[in-house]
């Protein structure tokens, strides 16, 4: 068998965690501060690279420093990967488990080093504590984290597994360590699974940064910055889509314009403020009662649009009339009452392209507009609007 040298291995596995933790620092400074936890898994990782050093010094420097300072150094630096797992999926800090696994690891280290010197006590305590650690971040990942958290949720497990094994075989005389540095088969597979883990951990932080960064990008770019709406780019998205899909169920596409009126007045009045808290109500109403499958955009300004997949003229009809009906009723007394019109667009799916659709929209929406405002045009100007719309009152 090929004789391994244990320590250069455990010196080795510093260089790692050392160089990633300037990375996660310097992300941690350029990212977003809503991506929370690079922080503490930079000081993690740093900590368990100056840990690794002092546990390769074991021998050369006094046992105090290598042994159990060392380990307090690794169960701190590990904790640290555990509080900035839970700030990175938003749970509350386990400050309680890591501030308790450091003090009692290390309290079991220096009385089994100076009070009843046992190599595999203290061997059993520090697996036992790592793989209680190792667990706890990588279940709360794995559970809260979602997607961007399922590889370095994984990898924190396999470390916890391997933690484990090596405390379980401890109590196994055939099988247990009888040294630090002896190349027995436990130490080398531990040794190895922890260096090649510890590699792939602070890998793991860097992929869940960025992928948490460019979830949050493509959210971003797709969303109205005032009324969380889908912007007029995403909604041509979702048109394109839903497009495809009622094209081949041989279903139509409505498409409704909604432009709130006399929205300068508004401004003009009350200010560019209150004008804003306007669009935030109208948006925030019609949200909460649109109908599913519906698809609901800020296209820019003052004006909205609804797209239907599968509603025929009709049931666009009756949407629209929810819609101007609702925001008539002033439900908030802070704001000024306001109203909308809204321009109806209903084709066939082979037919309805976004230009399509909007073409006939807008020329409903102006029609609305010209009889009058606070009223719904269907797609075709020969059909009576009269119906769903509000009597005018006599000029
Ligand atoms: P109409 O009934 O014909 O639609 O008249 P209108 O006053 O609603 O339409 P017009 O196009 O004359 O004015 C739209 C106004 O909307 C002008 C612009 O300053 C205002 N506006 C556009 N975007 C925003 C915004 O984000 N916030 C606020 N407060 N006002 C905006
Ligand atoms: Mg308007
Ligand atoms: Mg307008």
């Amino acid at each position: 068998m090929i004789a391994i040298d244990l320590r250069t291995v455990v010196l080795m596995s510093s260089v790692m965690p050392g160089m990633m933790s300037a990375v996660l620092y310097f992300m941690r400074r350029g990212f977003p501060s809503n991506i929370r936890g690079l922080g503490y898994w930079a000081a993690g990782s740093l900590v368990i690279s100056v840990a690794a050093v002092l546990l390769a010094l074991r021998g050369t420097v006094p046992d105090g420093v290598s042994i159990v300072f060392a380990n307090a150094c690794v169960l701190t630096g590990v904790g640290l990967w555990l509080i900035g797992s839970d700030q990175f999926v938003a749970r509350k800090p386990s400050w309680a488990l890591v501030v308790g696994a450091v003090i009692l690891g290390t309290a079991c280290l220096a009385w089994l080093l100076w009070v009843r010197p046992s190599y595999t006590g203290r061997l059993i305590w520090m697996s036992a504590i790592l793989a209680v650690l190792y667990g706890v971040a990588g279940g709360r990942l794995l559970r809260h984290g979602g997607r961007n958290t399922a590889f370095l949720g994984a990898m924190f497990l396999i470390q916890a597994t391997s933690a484990a094994v090596r405390c379980v075989t401890s109590f196994v005389s055939s099988l247990a360590s009888t040294g630090y540095f002896v190349s027995d088969l436990i130490q080398t597979l531990y040794f190895g699974v922890s260096e090649l883990m510890t590699l792939m951990v602070t890998v793991g932080f860097v992929m869940a940064a960025t992928s948490r960064l460019r979830l949050q990008l493509e959210q971003q770019s797709a969303t109205d910055h005032l009324t969380g709406l889908l912007n007029r780019r995403a909604f041509a998205n979702v048109h394109g889509i839903e497009h495809q899909r009622i094209k081949q169920l041989g279903d139509t596409l409505a498409l409704l314009i909604i432009d709130l009126d006399h929205f300068k007045d508004i401004n003009d009045r009350h200010g560019h403020g209150m004008g804003d808290r306007v669009l935030v109500d109208f948006s925030e109403r019609i949200a909460s009662r649109l109908a599913a499958p519906g698809y609901f955009a800020r296209l820019g300004g003052e004006e909205f649009a609804v797209l239907l997949p599968g509603a025929d003229a009709t049931a666009a009809y009756v949407q629209a009339d929810r819609i101007r009906r609702l925001v008539e009723q002033r439900a908030n007394a802070a704001l000024p009452p306001y109203t909308c019109s809204i321009g109806i667009a209903c084709l066939p799916g082979f037919d309805a392209t976004l230009e399509r659709l909007s073409h006939v929209a807008d020329a409903a929406l102006y029609r609305a507009k010209s009889g009058g405002r606070n009223r719904i045009e269907p797609p075709d100007p020969r059909v009576p609007a009269d119906s769903v719309n509000p009597p005018r009152e006599p000029i």
